[in-house]
């Protein structure tokens, strides 16, 4: 057997006709950059999410960058974050001008509430908590943190759309948040797209002029802006996708559970759902101490994964000049080493998921 780690071209073929059917509908309205698609979109989605305001923006980078900008963030600021996150957390950051800093984190992967007081100083202008591989942060205590300090909070929820904690959804915790419609997320476009929603009706308005040049006006930029915007046939995939969340991410919940249940063998770690909070499993990360040996044995056996992520991001060149971090980050350096991603996405058939949790069964070191 031949298992994929993820396989866009599955999902595609199961909904093909109601893709087609929206892409068309764009092509034939001559109609292709900010319409009544994104418009239509960014209201569904915002809604879903239990905001009043969606802005789409050309990626979930961007969607960071842009919230950031929005919130006056710039030189000379810092902007606290996670070092296990993607990249594109921290190059926001820096596309702003500002400095990340870095907190470890918890037996969830996700921020460690109790070290964030004391990544805070009178530079810090936004906390960014990451809801990694679909789990949660502890979102009360990061918002009460951040009032205490009069701290704005972006929620980046590119790996958690449809995730809930406390029944409330994440990326309504925060003053805004930022999700990405990269084809491998939970909610996939058919090429780049981003999001951003808030529930603040000033930073939507800031939000919906830097996506476009900074215009206020037509032809009038008041401030530097880019070019981001969502376009009209990714707005009307994600439209027509969107009403399948609920039960592709329940599916994902379901081979979770059939993991847990299934896989038995002692070098491998299970992963943890934060107490109150519905992951969506956008990965299914384990953890051994025999990783190598691990991953070998599964591509000898067919099936694919994944390291998310392999380098902690000031062990990466490109992030040199944040080494200095490194040594508050002792359990993010040690996850690294041991975390692998098993597939789970919602096409996976059980036939697979069986062959997956059988093989790993046998693998010894
Ligand atoms: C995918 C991802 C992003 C960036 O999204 P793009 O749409 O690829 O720009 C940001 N943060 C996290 C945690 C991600 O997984």
């Amino acid at each position: 057997m031949k298992i994929p780690f993820f396989q866009s071209i599955r999902q595609y073929t199961a909904i093909k006709k109601e893709i087609q059917k929206a892409i068309n509908r764009v092509l034939d309205s001559g109609w292709y950059v900010l319409g009544s698609e994104g418009k239509h979109f960014e209201q569904v989605f915002a809604k879903t999410m239990n905001s009043p305001f969606g802005i789409g923006v050309n990626s979930g980078t961007d969607a960071l960058k842009i919230a950031l900008r929005s919130l006056g963030v710039t030189e000379g600021d810092e902007v606290i974050t996670v070092a296990n996150t993607a990249v594109p957390t921290v190059s926001a950051i820096r596309e702003t001008g500002a400095m990340p800093v870095f907190v470890d984190i918890d037996q969830y992967y996700t921020l460690d509430v109790t070290k964030l007081e004391c990544a805070i100083t009178s530079k810090t202008k936004v906390i960014i908590p990451v809801h990694l591989y679909g789990g949660v942060c502890d979102m009360k205590v990061i918002m009460k943190i951040a009032r205490r300090h009069k701290l704005k909070v972006i929620e980046d929820c590119a790996q958690s759309t449809g995730a809930t904690y406390h029944k409330k959804i994440t990326g309504s915790w925060g003053d805004m948040s930022c999700f990405s419609f990269y084809p491998t997320k939970n909610l996939g476009a058919l090429g780049d797209g981003g999001m951003i929603v808030t529930s603040h009706k000033k930073l939507d308005q800031t939000c919906k002029m830097l996506r476009m040049y900074g215009m206020e006006k037509g032809y009038y930029s008041k401030t530097d802006g880019y070019n981001s915007r969502l376009d009209e046939i990714q707005a009307a995939i994600l439209t027509t996708k969107l009403p399948h969340l609920p039960e592709w991410n329940a599916r994902r919940q379901e081979i979770a559970s059939l993991y847990r249940a299934g896989i038995t063998n002692p070098h491998i770690i299970l992963p943890e759902t934060r107490p109150g909070s519905t992951h969506v499993f956008h990965l299914f990360v384990i953890r051994t101490t025999h990783r190598q040996k691990l991953m070998e044995y599964l591509a000898l056996h067919g099936i694919g994964c994944g390291i998310h992520y392999p380098y902690p991001i000031p062990e990466q060149s490109g992030y040199a000049y944040l080494k200095n971090q490194s040594k508050n980050l002792g359990v993010t350096k040690q996850v690294s080493k041991e975390i692998l991603s098993l597939p789970i996405f919602p096409e996976l058939k059980n036939s697979e998921i069986s062959y997956i949790i059988k093989t790993l069964n046998n693998f010894s070191v």
